[in-house]
């Protein structure tokens, strides 16, 4: 399996959710070994890294932050990239907040469709996971476990009608992906609206980009999957699970858990070497050219706080 980048650039335009910005991003081609770089073009192309170590403040979104620089809701871009396959890309970014779209993963995987696959001359590395992990808080928990292929399980359980006990067990690749979560939206509950713009958060959010749960039904209807909340905590962890930084060959388990939970997952795993390894095929043939570099490129990483 040989690394990948898009074939041509690809553009979207819109609000960011939680800081109401107007802004772009533009999808470019990278060379092999670039990994996925965000580049914020109104500093002056500077890079941030999707990688662990530049996660930064986590709660309702994750958000990635290099030397003060802040770059807010990455899950949904990262997760159809990576569940896509691409190893290399640029994604230039005009503002602090990646554009919500429609809340869902489906106006990204457009873009990538519209920038198809160019296959690079470099091997694509894993990183393999060799013995478990697992991170919990009260009844949250994740886990990631060794394994050939790189598999989800998410289990959401909100008190609700239209919510209640969800889950979604899959094989992660850009089938599976475009198929069962791209469309999923991200969702928020009536009674919060008040309080999380009173903490300076959502306001970019409106009925176009988010379901939003009334006591007993939903604001705006029709749902897209009668469980289109388990599908998009699905989404969300995948997006976060990119931060890996390399494709992963795990299997995660997330049980009620959410964005600090999965980046807390990656950040420990990260930093602790001696739970993977790096190759180059579903094999436990340890690839040795360039392993120092990729562990001194990933690690160390220091674990994040809880929020
Ligand atoms: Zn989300």
């Amino acid at each position: 399996m040989f690394q990948t980048t898009i074939a041509r650039e690809s553009c979207a335009e819109g609000v960011g959710l939680h800081t109401g910005v107007e802004g772009y991003v533009r999808l470019v081609p990278a060379p092999a070994e670039t990994g996925i770089v965000f580049r914020r073009v109104d500093l002056d192309n500077f890079p941030i890294e999707a990688q662990g170590h530049n996660v930064a403040r986590v709660s309702y979104a994750t958000s990635l932050m290099k030397q003060g620089v802040l770059l807010s809701t990455t899950e949904h871009l990262l997760a159809a990239i990576y569940s896509c396959g691409i190893d290399n890309v640029y994604i230039d970014i005009n503002s602090i907040e990646i554009p919500i779209l429609d809340g869902s993963a489906e106006p990204f995987m457009q873009m990538l469709e519209h920038s198809g696959v160019r296959k690079l001359r470099r091997k694509r590395r894993y990183l393999k996971v060799l013995k478990p992990l697992e991170v919990s808080e009260g009844d949250r928990r994740i886990g990631i476990y060794p394994a050939e292929e790189f598999r989800v399980r998410c289990y959401v359980d909100f008190p609700h009608p239209l919510v209640g006990q969800q889950e979604v067990e899959m094989l992660v690749g850009p089938d599976t992906f475009r198929q069962l979560l791209a469309r999923a939206r991200t969702f928020c509950f009536e009674r919060d609206i008040t309080p999380l713009r009173g903490m300076g958060l959502i306001r970019g959010g409106s009925l176009d980009n988010a379901i939003v749960l009334t006591e007993e039904g939903i604001m705006n209807g029709p749902l897209r999957f009668p469980d289109e909340f388990g599908r998009h905590k699905a989404l969300d962890l995948i997006g976060d699970l990119a931060l890996a930084g390399l494709p992963l060959l795990a299997r995660v388990e997330a049980h009620k858990a959410g964005h600090s939970l999965h980046t807390q997952l990656v950040s420990r795993l990260l930093a602790d070497p001696s739970l993977w390894t790096i190759t180059t095929g579903s094999t436990a043939e340890a690839v040795h050219t360039g392993e120092e570099a990729y562990r001194a490129a990933l690690s160390p990483v220091p674990a994040t706080p809880g929020d």
